[in-house]
């Protein structure tokens, strides 16, 4: 998805090397208020990166008062939509111009290999800008004939200052997702990215900077959960939080907003997503769909399909070709081009994943694949899949955001429809299978936000994205996503 005029992408790219980051509150770039920094690491070998400003409640304080200075006084409150519209394609255009640096930013900060942040996490990003641009002057109400002589309308206003926290996985989308639509609606930002991640956040923030968003519009406060973040979802001049992230963390972020000033919320979560592979199948697309549904990303994706069901009579076939592919799978250096697989983000992550792997093998899951770390320098581990994996192990219920693949077996379509939502997630799930029947039976059926037939994570800016039960509240992307920027207004007026 790049430009016709794009070079072909080297073999190797270099690793940039970074200074030390302060932080962007009303348009100046500032030392937090403690002096405290932290340090972010490179997930290849667990070396610093540089030293990154750390916010806490007195930066988050600052920043608060910027975006609510910016939104009620600043030139962003006076400007009209289609202004706001012309922003924010001069930051897709300057995202795209500027794709290689921050896709190296992006692997030196996260791990992942950079051919997949120049297919997937920059075109993705840019498409999402371009896409919230479109619809910057595109928001308005209805005028609706109520009873009696008045004239009744609705307007469609921007929500206030906006609170976003989004985690490592995918730093740069994640931005996208929450700035593009906050931004089309007319809201201000403070944005606190992920302590594991913020590098790239601050590079799109300097980016928006330079092409001309009016200062206080958009703030960016590295630090972590507990104190940044808590003081963001806690505020009181806070009108709504974005959040993304675990679970646990999400219940927190939307207890904290009910104890302050009830600001707005939503949430994108966790999950366990069930991919179901029928007999009927074109079996060679579901093992590729499988694979990448699982692996992409080092599995570090909320929507990964990581409770896959294969139907019995197909199930040794499958299995044996899912396993070979995953021995097969190019793990190193992500800056190398032909690396499929780059490590996890952090030795806690690993640490996690590792501990995933340690219970499906106590809990009698078949290992064929993988199963330890690759060397023992980062974050690296090995694909590994898990075959005869039962519902009740843990491999099965809780999400391991790693490279583990759980395979079950299922007999029919009714069973694997009620043990597919036997979970308290419901963010994505999958089927494959040549029978529209079938397939119609399980995408009406399944209780989750998402639901791909004979594919797997297709994602475009234009199609909604979120959670069925513990998996969010809410959804980003589309039309949707506007619903969660703007409070709407009824005037009624005496004719
Ligand atoms: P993970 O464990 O994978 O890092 P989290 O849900 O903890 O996932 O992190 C996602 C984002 O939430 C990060 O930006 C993190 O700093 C932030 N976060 C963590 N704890 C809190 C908290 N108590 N309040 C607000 N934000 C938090």
């Amino acid at each position: 998805m790049t430009t016709a005029t794009a070079p072909a992408p080297k073999s190797r790219h270099a690793k940039p090397t970074v200074p030390d980051q302060k932080m962007l509150i009303g348009g100046k770039w500032v030392n937090s208020v403690s002096g405290k920094t932290f340090e972010t690491l490179n997930p290849t070998d667990g070396s610093v990166i540089c030293n990154v400003a750390e916010g806490d409640k007195a930066d988050i304080d600052l920043a608060v008062k910027a975006a609510r200075a910016a939104f009620e006084t600043g030139p962003w409150s006076r400007m009209t939509p289609a202004e706001r519209s012309r922003l924010m394609h001069k930051l897709a255009d300057a995202v795209e111009d500027k794709r290689m640096e921050l896709a190296a930013l992006e692997t030196l900060d996260n791990g992942k290999p950079i051919a997949d942040a120049l297919a997937a996490d920059i075109p993705l990003s840019v498409q999402c800008y371009r896409y919230y641009a479109g619809w910057a002057d595109k928001i308005y109400g209805q005028t609706i004939p109520i009873n009696g002589p008045y004239f009744t309308y609705t307007r469609h206003e921007p929500i206030g200052v906006v609170g976003q926290i989004i985690p490592w996985n995918f730093p740069l989308l994640m931005q996208a997702w929450k700035w593009g639509p906050a931004l089309a609606c007319g809201n201000t930002v403070v944005l606190k990215p992920a302590e594991q991640t913020p590098l790239t956040a601050l590079r799109v923030a300097q980016l928006a900077q330079e092409v001309g968003f009016p200062d206080g519009v958009i703030n960016v406060v590295p630090g972590f959960g507990p104190t940044a973040g808590a003081a963001l979802s806690g505020h009181m001049d806070v009108d709504k939080i974005a959040f993304t992230g675990e679970t646990g963390t999400g219940k927190i972020v939307m207890t904290a907003a009910a104890q302050s000033n009830l600001k707005r919320v939503s949430l994108e979560l966790g999950g366990k997503s069930p991919n179901i592979v029928f007999a009927d199948a074109d079996l060679d697309a579901a093992v590729e769909g499988a694979y990448f549904g699982l692996f992409f990303n080092q599995g570090q994706c909320c929507c990964a399909g990581s409770r896959l069901f294969v139907q019995e009579s197909v199930y040794d076939e499958f299995v044996a070709k899912i396993a070979a592919k995953a021995k097969g799978r190019k793990v190193g250096d992500p800056f190398d081009m032909s690396n499929e697989q780059g490590p996890q983000v952090s030795q806690e992550q690993m640490d996690r994943v590792l501990g995933y792997i340690a219970a499906g093998q106590k809990d009698g899951a078949k290992m064929l694949a993988g199963g330890g770390r690759v060397g023992d320098k980062g974050y690296y581990v090995q694909p590994t899949v898990f075959c005869d994996v039962k519902d009740e192990m843990k491999i099965a219920q809780e999400e391991i955001f790693g490279p583990v693949m759980s395979i079950l077996k299922f007999k029919d379509a009714d069973e694997v429809l009620a043990r597919g939502n036997k979970t308290m997630y419901g963010l994505a799930a999958a089927v494959w299978t040549k029978d529209v029947k079938k397939a119609l039976k399980l995408a009406n059926g399944l209780r989750a936000g998402t639901v791909w037939v004979n594919c797997f994570d297709v994602f475009d800016a234009g199609a909604p994205f979120g959670g069925f039960k513990m998996s969010g509240l809410g959804r980003e992307l589309g039309q949707y996503a506007l619903q969660l920027y703007t409070e709407v207004k009824t005037v009624t007026m005496a004719m």
